[in-house]
């Protein structure tokens, strides 16, 4: 059999060249060629990284291509496609090599990101109380604010406030059981637990835990089995006074799939929201954001504050958006002085880095040519290639996600997809409708990959 090695160096030429089509070597270079290979374990791959930065670079944005292209080689070799991509740093590999050995059979995700901390979030008039809460809860888990439920709109904070909390917590105790999940992953492993009778240990995990995390809870599923299981499980926490934390995109009562008496206990304790940042707390964050964003892409160069603060000029933007931004300008910056003569990023640089960036963003009406321009852009392939013929899987694949978020965001019907797609068999958009709804269940990573899509698309 061939080793991964040398499998990883042939698909390193493809995606060399994969990268050199799209005049992005320097993802290439400075993320995907750094990590190195370690070991398959089942049909996931694992791969070194020996920096903090690179890693979460690579998890966050060039997995998808990575398992897409390590994937097709697998398939000309006869093999199953990779399930998983894991970067882990050397002592994470250490941790996991040891744990397999005694008998821990699947891979733990790293569930909190130690990089949402309370020391850089900033704290401003939009999620003063918040944040307020969000400390008193570390104090004193479990007793008065319970459960928390936050809410807000897409990308001010919550998953942040959420994880800074979960991380306080274990910095004080390490033992603490916690659990971080997202609504879509409870759900998921709730249906895999019935189907392969792990009713009892599904149960056993979360009705033991001494805090539970529970992120965006607009996208529970209606299903009975589903919310009487949370219900349960908010339950038996609730009664053994264990710190139940929600988060939501909107208030409790505007969630639509919600039962009642589930209703009922998110608003039996503290609720509290996050707004829109002013201006002065979006130039905080930038200015937080700054170091971490220029340490993540190895940027050098000097920014002057009027970029920040031109930045922090738009209004209604969420921080998401607001840190898209510095990353762009940034990238474009680091792009064009391959000849290393820019000095410092100045506010021309951003200007002309940004003219495209929020017109985009700020137009709130979602259209078909949107959608299909952003999947376009997050594959780095074209909007042609995607209404195109081609059938190479970097091209269908991007095209089938591009049929499934048409109708899941717009509603549209498989004739007007077709439409919209050149011309496609309606057979083909049904098969590729259902074949990615079936992969959001079975491959977190890829959800997590589409959520990226949906928020540069403006969707939910
Ligand atoms: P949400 O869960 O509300 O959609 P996130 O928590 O994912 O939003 O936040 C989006 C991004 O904005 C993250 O990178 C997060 O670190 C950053 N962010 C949000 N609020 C703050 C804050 N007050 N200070 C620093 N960074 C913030
Ligand atoms: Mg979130």
């Amino acid at each position: 059999m061939i080793s991964f090695t040398l499998q990883w160096e042939n698909v390193l030429k493809e995606l060399y060249g994969f990268y050199k089509k799209r005049e992005n070597l320097v993802a290439y270079d400075t993320y995907i060629k750094q990590i190195e290979p370690a070991f398959k374990d089942g049909n996931n791959y694992f791969f070194k990284s020996n920096n903090i930065y690179q890693k979460e670079m690579v998890v966050e944005r060039f997995t998808g291509h990575i398992r897409e292209h390590l994937s097709t080689d697998q398939l000309k070799l006869g093999l199953e496609p990779a399930e998983d991509i894991i970067v882990m740093l050397p002592a994470e590999l250490d941790e996991y090599v040891t744990k397999r050995k005694s008998g821990f059979s699947r891979h733990k995700r790293i569930q909190l990101n130690p990089f949402y901390n309370f020391d850089n979030f900033v704290v401003g008039s939009s999620n003063k109380l918040a944040n307020a809460a969000a400390h008193a809860i570390v104090m004193n888990p479990g007793t008065a604010y319970n459960p928390f439920f936050l809410y807000g709109g897409v990308g001010l904070g919550k998953t942040h406030l959420m994880h800074a909390i979960g991380n306080k917590m274990t910095e004080q105790n390490p033992n603490i059981n916690i659990a971080y999940i997202t609504t879509e992953t409870f759900t998921n492993e709730f249906i895999e637990a019935i189907r392969g009778m792990k009713n009892k240990e599904f149960r056993e995990k979360y009705r033991s835990l001494d805090i539970f995390l529970i992120d965006d809870i607009q996208f529970i599923s209606r299903a009975k089995e589903t919310q009487e299981e949370l219900f349960h499980t908010f339950n038996t926490l609730y009664e053994a006074n264990k710190q139940i934390i929600i988060t939501s995109d909107k208030h409790p009562s505007d969630i639509s799939s919600v039962e009642e008496r589930l209703l009922s206990r998110f608003k039996s304790g503290l609720l509290a929201d996050i707004g829109l940042p002013d201006y002065e707390t979006r130039v905080a964050i930038l200015t937080s954001k700054q170091v971490y964003i220029k340490k993540q892409t190895n940027c050098s160069l000097p920014i002057d504050d009027d970029v920040i603060e031109y930045i922090a000029q738009r209004e209604n933007t969420n921080i998401r958006e607001l840190e898209g931004a510095l990353r762009s300008v940034i990238a474009h910056a680091q792009l064009y002085n391959f000849d290393g003569q820019l000095k410092r990023i100045d506010k021309v640089t951003a200007a002309d880095a940004l003219e495209d960036f929020f017109t985009a963003s700020q137009t709130k009406t979602i259209d078909s040519a949107l959608i299909i321009n952003k999947v376009a852009e997050y594959y780095e392939i074209t909007v042609d290639d995607i209404k195109g013929k081609k059938k190479n899987r970097s091209i269908s694949f991007p095209r089938q996600v591009c049929m499934y978020l048409l109708r899941s965001m717009l509603d549209m019907t498989y004739p007007d997809i077709a439409d919209k797609l050149g011309g496609k068999d309606h057979s083909t958009i049904i098969y590729a409708d259902n074949k990615i709804a079936e992969k959001i269940d079975k491959d977190p990573s890829f959800a997590n990959n589409l959520q990226d899509i949906k928020s540069m698309i403006g969707g939910k």
